[in-house]
């Protein structure tokens, strides 16, 4: 019988985060390499039979990894830096570490973020002269250690195509090296790993060519022609079956008529979920004969229940196009990005674990609806669904009239200021009377464990609200009589109070849910719980005032309010997906709004609003991009409009690449914007001052990198500001640390702060 149900991939962190523990452990130097490589092999074949068992058709392996599976490719072609000493022979896993973490002699490689996810790999480092050798069998290992249990997986590798997109040149690479250049070399390798595994017994081999959703381009087509040509032939006379998968957004029409036209590929995947252009392509050419399609029908990527009968449908339509027997069950993308098992939320409420499903309840949505396509539909299933889904669609949780006609009373102007931002700041300075080169922080100081232990205490009731209380006031005192120690000019409450930037928030929104186990791996051990947002988002109380009123009342010095953004909030958190993202944004910036207005009220003269993650969501497709800062830059200027002039608006945003997205930035219209850009090369700031355009209003480019324990001096900060004051202006510029300091110790902040203070003096003194 032909297979029916698929699954992209899966977490492989654990239920409860046993890898985490495992690695960490490891790490620590308190288990072997031994014991690290049992539980990897305890969670691969547990997660195996629990497929099987929920009636999985293609059980998909080698989406297991120690770190990182697109490192896995790096091992697997041998492309390894030579700085890590590796020569030949199987990658062994100090090296593997060592590329991933650092060790004593070598930093870690470059992470980032995985399409638009918040999963980061480790950057693959090319150059016109790398050599590929296959150096890691662990795809073929895998297989076979599947086998031995008596179940035969479906083997899972990075296509070649995207593995070489998304690598960067090497530091030793010349400018026009072209990235392309290196696929018949690596396709050698690749040609190896698939005859292994059809050597093995595989039936399937999934690449995953998630580069097809963005937009691509004739030599990137053909590089995908190519390199399937390559690894058919590498095929030939055996029954080893090609899958291309697709995820995340939708696939342009010329690369899915070219994808599915590749002779040697039998089957292609495609995001099905709230993708209405994927589907409208294939409503539209259906597949060539003999081809089949890999439905992803269910979301891999958030945490709702299925609807069945609506994904039924579909799949029906899409079986009467393409021909019976050729639609298989899958899953929008790897399950790597939700949460593993709902049936550990014993703390969340019947109700709203009804309209959830977490990676294995994922599962077995596909496996009922693939034998629902085969005409065994569970009657029972589907109405119990359909009930589950009117439920939450009528709920009087999900629903707050109050909130929808406050948003659609929304006008222009409640986006705008009133003034034009540079007198605003003439305004604001009148008021603040700050030197030039003012110095801040972005709001975090040390999380201390006595502050973590009060925050867990006071959660678990070990402690009266009275003491934690005080415990948080004194360490607010602590951190503004330390700042005006070091003679900053503009401090802050510490942020002792906070766990998480955003689930502080949404822990006092109404509209949101919290998980106890709802793990997804962010990189390597780490992994975030993001909240879900389930419902109208509304503030019944105020969140911040009454800390940040505290501070300022200990001291003359301005202390910054400290907010974290609507979009911020909205791009970490699961999100419902019975309105458009732009919606609860709108309401998320409302709330945040009305956040602003009390700490106004409160006599908090500067507002910093952190959007720290506005730039990470940005499309796949340029051609929306605009629509989603448009919507996303909205909103922020609705959290900071409705304050006086002379109320400065700060924002904050941990990244620093804004050259393509500059005009954005611009229309948020912030009287200050600190960024990050201590760890990248300061001609970034060029860009704030380019095309004739200058950025109107203040900057404080990070002088110097939180990120590692290293403590800067002050000739090296000094020397920064004045590199920066050639292109910016000295009335513009602000002098802070790239991001919070709530990673670091107190140990290494008060010498990097002291540096930081006396280069801004140094750097004032000459103007
Ligand atoms: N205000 C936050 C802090 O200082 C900002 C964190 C961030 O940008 N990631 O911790
Ligand atoms: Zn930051």
């Amino acid at each position: 019988m032909a297979p029916a149900s698929h699954i992209v991939g899966y977490s492989r962190i654990g239920a409860k985060r046993e890898l985490k523990f495992a690695q960490e452990a490891y790490w620590n130097k308190k288990t072997s390499a031994a014991d690290l490589e049992k539980t990897g092999k305890e969670l691969r074949l547990a997660l195996w039979k629990q497929l099987k068992d929920q009636g999985l058709d293609l059980i998909p392996s080698n989406t297991f990894t120690f770190y990182d599976h697109v490192l896995d490719v790096t091992c697997m072609v041998g492309a390894l830096p030579e700085r890590y000493g590796w020569t030949n022979g199987e990658v062994d896993l100090d090296t593997f570490f060592a590329m991933a973490r650092g060790n004593a002699q070598q930093p870690a490689m470059e992470m980032t973020k995985w399409f638009d996810t918040n999963y980061h790999y480790i950057v693959p480092e090319l150059a016109p002269t790398t050599k590929f050798a296959l150096s890691s069998t662990k795809a073929i290992r895998e297989y076979l250690e599947a086998r031995e249990i008596g179940i035969d997986t479906l083997p899972v590798l990075v296509g070649p195509v995207t593995y070489l997109l998304l690598s960067k040149a090497s530091k030793d690479a010349p400018k026009a090296f072209d990235r392309l250049s290196l696929l018949p070399a690596l396709l050698k390798v690749y040609q190896e790993v698939a005859s292994e595994l059809q050597k093995a017994g595989a039936q399937w081999i999934q690449f995953d060519e998630p580069i097809l959703v963005t937009d691509v381009d004739a030599p990137v087509l053909d590089a995908l022609k190519t390199a399937y040509a390559a690894i058919g032939a590498a095929l030939a006379g055996g029954k080893t079956q090609i899958l291309i998968e697709t995820y995340f957004d939708s696939v342009n029409e010329n690369a899915f008529q070219t994808l599915v036209n590749i002779p040697e590929v039998s089957a292609v995947g495609i995001d099905l979920q709230q993708k209405p252009r994927n589907l409208e392509t294939l409503r539209k050419h259906g597949l060539p004969a003999g081809k089949t399609l890999f439905a992803g029908v269910v979301d891999g990527r958030n945490v709702w229940a299925n609807d069945l009968n609506a994904s039924l449908e579909v799949l029906q339509e899409l079986e009467a196009k393409i021909g019976k027997g050729n639609v298989v069950v899958s899953t929008s993308c790897s399950l790597l990005h939700t949460p593993v098992d709902l049936d550990e939320e014993t703390a969340l409420d019947a109700e709203l674990r009804s309209w959830l499903a977490f990676a294995k309840q994922k599962v077995s949505e596909v496996v009922v609806l693939s034998d629902a396509l085969a005409g065994n539909k569970d009657v029972q299933k589907f109405g119990d669904n359909g009930k589950v889904l009117a439920g939450r669609r009528a709920s009087e949780r999900v629903v707050n009239e109050n909130v929808r006609k406050a948003v659609s009373a929304l006008t222009e102007n409640d986006g705008r200021r009133a003034t034009p931002v540079k007198e605003r700041l003439a305004a604001q300075q009148a008021v603040l009377k700050l030197p030039l080169l003012p110095t801040t922080t972005i709001g975090s100081f040390p999380q201390t464990p006595e502050i973590r232990r009060v925050r867990r205490e006071v959660k678990s009731g070990k402690i009266s609200e009275a003491d934690y209380t005080t415990a948080i006031k004194a360490e607010i005192e602590k951190v503004i009589r330390l700042q005006e120690e070091l003679g900053l000019d503009v401090l802050v409450h510490g942020e002792p109070e906070r766990n998480d930037m955003v689930e502080y928030f949404g822990e006092q929104l109404r509209g949101f849910a919290f998980t106890l186990n709802g793990w997804v791996q962010s990189y390597g051990s780490r992994c975030v719980k993001p909240p879900i947002i389930f419902g109208d988002v509304s503030r019944p109380s105020a969140m911040t005032s009454a800390w940040s009123a505290y501070a300022q009342s200990l001291t003359s010095a301005p202390v910054k309010g400290m907010l974290t953004g609507p979009v911020t909030v909205l791009n970490w958190s699961f999100v419902r997906d019975d309105q458009p993202r732009s919606e609860t944004c709108l309401q998320l910036a409302l709330a945040i709004r009305d956040e602003v207005l009390d700490l106004e009220r409160a006599g908090i003269t500067i507002i910093q609003i952190d959007e720290a993650a506005l730039r990470e969501k940005l499309p796949l497709h340029r051609s929306e991009w605009q629509t989603y800062l448009d919507w996303s830059v909205g909103s922020f200027r609705i959290t900071a409009s409705g304050v006086k002039d002379t109320t400065q608006i700060h924002t904050h945003m941990c990244y620093s690449q804004f050259n393509d997205i500059m005009p954005a930035i611009v229309a948020m219209d912030a009287d200050v914007i600190s960024i990050e850009s201590s760890r990248s090369d300061e001609r970034l700031l060029a860009v704030f001052h380019s095309g004739g355009v200058k950025y109107p209003a203040g900057i404080g480019p990070g002088v110097y990198d939180i990120h590692s324990p290293r403590v800067p001096d002050n000739a090296e900060i000094s020397a920064r500001a004045r590199k920066m004051l050639e292109v910016l202006d000295a009335n513009q510029l602000w002098v802070n640390p790239d991001c919070g300091l709530k990673t670091r110790k107190y140990d290494e902040v008060v010498p990097a702060l002291a540096s930081m203070v006396t280069a801004a003096k140094e750097v004032r003194a000459e103007l």
